[in-house]
């Protein structure tokens, strides 16, 4: 019998929870309310209860997250952020948008996060902030970080749309600087059925600004205080995203378990890279991906066997078409690049059956020992 292997079953998703998603639809399209409400206002309590943050704000989609974050702190034209050189080109997007220059950091190759012993000679007068991207769902090394954004005094955003229910030193993602955004696009480990975002914080004044943001820059209907933004989580959204909340935990140990078989199984095969984690850190495996110098061949030969895979990210930002405009060559940040080069993300996600996962090590073992 052929096994197929989907990179990720989002159906099957809905087939688990479909009693309690109906249910959540049903109560939003009785209530009458479809912009903001008590429903959205339930998720963001209850989202900030479980990442134990004293605010969150629901937005449209994680980019606007991270970009309402810049412009309530007042970051734009002028202005330096340090982004990782190794990360979806949304993390750069943000702080272009606000009119500001992300300044790239090359990653610990080991973690594909950035290495925080690289950032201290990239940040100038200019830097207002420094952003950590939790790749694949592994919170980035925070500590020499914390102690850079105390010396310099900067503003610490993570971008932690990968990173949903993931600890660091027993603190979770999202609570771990001064500010953080979260995209719940459907494939995230908390993902909703459509575009939805979310700010979290401690800060009371920091809420309180991206709260008018999201909402044309208005407390009260048609009274704006600011020019803002349209970008409102959507209360369907929300309702469906109340529901996975309460799986969360659930499925990323479902990734998690799916993730130490792989770990087990593929384990000193020739020519190939496994996730390492760094100390300190949990894992959330929104992404397990592996490393081979024959990418594009381990590719074919897995896409041929049913096994999907996708490359995160093939075009590292600084040499993709939409930052053109900023000069950069090949070769200006080489482990990025070799990344970019080498990188394969396996399927993993909370209904990969036993027989596919079986069948992914299987291939991966056939094409790695020249099978
Ligand atoms: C998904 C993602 C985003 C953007 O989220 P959207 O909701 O699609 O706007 C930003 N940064 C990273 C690292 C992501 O993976």
């Amino acid at each position: 019998m052929k096994i197929s292997v989907p990179f990720l079953d989002l159906k099957a998703q809905y087939g688990e929870l479909r009693d309690e998603l109906d249910q959540a639809y049903r109560r939003v399209m009785d209530s009458g309310w479809y912009i903001l409400s008590d429903e959205v206002r339930a998720f963001e309590q209850e989202f900030a209860e479980y990442l134990g943050v004293k605010h969150c704000v629901g937005v449209g989609n994680g980019l606007e997250a991270l970009q309402l974050i810049f412009m309530a702190y007042g970051i734009g034209a002028g202005d330096e952020v340090i982004v990782p050189a190794n990360t979806y080109i949304a993390s750069w997007l943000s702080v272009s948008y606000v009119g500001a220059t992300p300044i790239p950091v090359e990653p610990n190759p080991l973690t594909h996060n950035v290495d925080p012993s690289r950032i201290s000679p990239a940040i100038t007068k200019r830097t207002k902030a420094i952003m950590p991207v939790h790749l694949y769902g592994q919170p980035t090394e925070m500590v020499e970080i914390w102690k850079l954004a105390e010396q310099h005094g900067l503003r610490i955003v993570e971008d932690s749309a990968q990173a949903h229910g993931v600890k660091y030193m027993g603190r979770l993602a999202g609570n771990l600087g001064s500010a953080a955004a979260f995209s719940f696009y459907p494939t995230k480990n908390l993902g909703a059925f459509g575009d939805a975002g979310a700010v979290t914080t401690n800060d009371d004044e920091l809420a309180d600004k991206i709260r008018v943001l999201r909402n044309y820059g208005s407390r009260k209907k048609y009274f704006n205080e600011v020019r803002g933004h349209n970008s409102r989580l959507d209360p369907l959204q929300a309702a469906f995203l109340r529901v996975k909340l309460t799986h969360l935990d659930e499925w990323n140990a479902r990734r998690a378990k799916l993730a130490s078989y792989y770990l087990e199984r593929l384990k000193g095969l020739p020519g190939l890279g496994l996730p390492e984690i760094a100390p300190q850190a949990e894992h959330g495996w929104h992404i397990f991906a592996i490393t081979h110098a024959n990418r594009d061949g381990l590719k074919s030969y897995l896409d041929e066997r049913g096994v999907d895979t996708l490359i995160h990210y093939p075009i590292p930002p600084h040499l993709s078409d939409a930052y053109a405009d900023l000069g950069y060559q090949t070769g200006d940040f080489p482990l990025t690049e070799k990344l970019a080069k080498s990188v394969l993300s396996l399927p993993i996600g909370p209904h990969v059956r036993q027989e596919q996962a079986d069948h992914v090590i299987e291939c991966v073992k056939g094409f790695c020992l020249g099978g």
